[in-house]
C-alpha cells in the first residue's frame, strides 16, 4: 500500500479508542517483569487499589486482559443460570449486543425498547419490576453512557426505581465509556455489577477491562452455576488477595493503568467531570450552529463522552468521514447498525482539551464544507465563545 506520510499529529476523536497521552505511553514504556516475582505484586496492589477510587467502591474491582465484551460476559456468568429472566434496556447499538450475548449464553431477557435517542427510562423499569411480582427477573442490566447514540442513563434513578419497586433484581451497569468522564460512585448509588473498559475515558490502549462487584453480587456468584472458567471471579479474588493474577495479566497496560489513576487524581476527578462537561456543551452548540441535528432529544441524557450527530438524509455521514480523514487526519466515530451513513460521532473525551476541541470543530466544518453538505457557518466560531465564557 502507498500511504503518504501525513505531518502532524493524527486527530482521534472517536468516542473510544481515545487519545493516549504520553505520560501513559511512557510509563508503558518498560521491559515486562515477572508477574509472579517479587515486583510484581506492588504494581498490581497499586493497580487494585486505586482502580476503586475511581470506580468508587471499597469491595473488589477485577481487572481481566480482555476488552470491555469479555467483562460483560464475566458479569452475566460469574452470577446468573441459564434460562434465568434478565430485564435490559435497549439505549442503542451496545445495549444491543450485550442482550445478544446474553441470548447466546442461554439467558433469557426481556428488552425494553427505546428510540435510540435518550437514555434507559427509569419510570418503565420501575413500572415492569411492579408487575413482577414473583421476582423471576434475577438482574437488571443498562448502559450508563450509550456510545453509539451520545446518551446516558441517570444511573442513580435506575437504582431507586428498583428499590421503590421493592425488587431483589441486581443491578448490572456497563460504564465502559462512562467511567473516568462522567460521574460514577458504583458504592453510593448501589450497583452490584459494574463493566469497565480501558480505552475510553481512562485514557488507555485497549485490552484492560474491568468488574467492580458488590458484596451481594459475590454472594450470589457462589450459588451461580453458570459454566465459566475464564471469567471466574473466585480465582481472581483469590489470586488478587496476594498481589498476583491467576493467569498472564497486561503488565505493561498496568503499568499505564498506574499512571493514569495518578493523572486522574492530579487533575482531580470532579474537574475531570467538569471538563467532559464543558466540552459537550460547546460542541452541541456548534451543532446547532450549523443548524444539524443532535441525537440524543432527551436534554437531560446529554452524553458528555461524546455527541452524536444527524446527517440530512441525501447525505452520507461515512463520506464526510472519508473527506475529514483524507484531508484534515482525523478519525471521527462512525453510525452503528441502524445508525450507519446517518450519524457521525463527535469523541470529546479523555486527554483532551479546550484547542483539541476546535480542532476537531474546525475540521468537521471544514470537512461540511468540502462535502457539500448544507449548513450554516460559525460553528466552531459558537463553541469558541461559549469556551471563553465558561
Ligand atoms: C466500547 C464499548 C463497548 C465494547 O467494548 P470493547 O472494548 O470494544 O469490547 C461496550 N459498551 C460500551 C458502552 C462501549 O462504549
Amino acid at each position: 500500500m502507498n500511504k503518504n506520510y501525513m505531518p502532524g499529529k493524527h486527530f482521534l476523536q472517536l468516542p473510544g479508542p481515545s487519545n493516549v497521552p504520553d505520560r501513559i505511553l511512557r510509563a508503558m514504556d518498560y521491559p515486562t517483569i515477572d508477574h509472579r516475582g517479587p515486583e510484581f505484586s506492588n504494581l498490581a496492589n497499586d493497580c487494585l487499589e486505586g482502580i476503586k477510587t475511581i470506580f468508587k467502591t471499597k469491595s473488589n474491582v477485577i481487572i481481566y486482559p480482555a476488552s470491555g465484551t469479555g467483562a460483560w460476559e464475566a458479569a452475566l456468568v460469574n452470577t446468573l443460570n441459564e434460562d434465568d429472566l434478565v430485564l435490559m434496556v435497549e439505549t442503542g447499538h451496545f445495549a444491543s449486543l450485550w442482550n445478544k450475548m446474553a441470548h447466546r449464553l442461554g439467558i433469557k431477557t426481556e428488552f425494553l425498547k427505546t428510540d435510540w435517542q435518550r437514555g434507559a427510562m427509569p419510570e418503565k423499569i420501575y413500572e415492569r419490576l411492579k408487575k413482577d411480582t414473583e421476582q423471576q427477573i434475577k438482574a437488571v442490566c443498562v448502559v450508563h453512557n450509550e456510545t453509539s447514540t451520545g446518551s446516558t442513563s441517570r444511573i442513580k434513578e435506575v437504582r431507586d426505581a428498583i428499590n421503590s419497586a421493592n425488587h431483589d433484581a441486581l443491578l448490572m451497569v456497563d460504564t465502559i465509556s462512562g467511567l473516568a468522564s462522567m460521574e460514577y460512585k458504583h458504592d453510593e448509588w448501589g450497583i452490584d455489577i459494574t463493566v469497565s473498559g480501558s480505552q475510553k475515558g481512562l485514557m488507555l490502549p485497549p485490552g484492560l477491562s474491568f468488574n467492580a462487584i458488590s458484596e451481594k453480587a459475590i454472594k450470589i456468584s457462589k450459588k451461580s452455576v453458570m459454566r465459566r472458567s475464564y471469567w471466574d471471579w473466585e480465582e481472581q479474588i483469590e489470586a488478587n488477595r496476594y498481589g498476583s493474577f491467576p493467569y498472564t495479566p497486561a503488565t505493561n497496560l498496568l503499568y499505564g493503568l498506574k499512571e493514569a489513576i495518578k493523572m486522574l487524581h492530579e487533575e482531580g476527578l470532579e474537574k475531570v467531570f467538569k471538563r467532559h462537561d464543558r466540552h459537550a456543551k460547546a460542541t452541541r452548540l456548534a451543532v446547532q450552529a450549523w443548524g444539524l441535528e443532535v441525537l440524543c432529544k432527551e436534554e437531560r441524557d446529554y452524553s458528555s463522552v461524546l455527541t452524536a450527530v444527524v446527517l440530512p438524509e441525501t447525505h452520507n455521514a461515512d463520506n464526510l468521514r472519508r473527506i475529514i480523514l483524507e484531508n484534515f487526519n482525523m478519525s471521527l466515530g462512525n453510525g452503528l447498525s441502524k445508525l450507519s451513513g446517518k450519524v457521525f460521532r463527535i469523541g470529546h473525551l479523555g486527554d483532551f482539551n479546550d484547542l483539541m476541541l476546535m480542532g476537531t470543530l474546525t475540521g468537521i466544518e471544514m470537512g461540511l464544507d468540502l462535502a457539500g453538505i448544507p449548513h450554516q457557518k460559525g460553528g466552531a466560531a459558537r463553541a469558541s465563545e461559549a469556551l471563553i465564557k465558561s
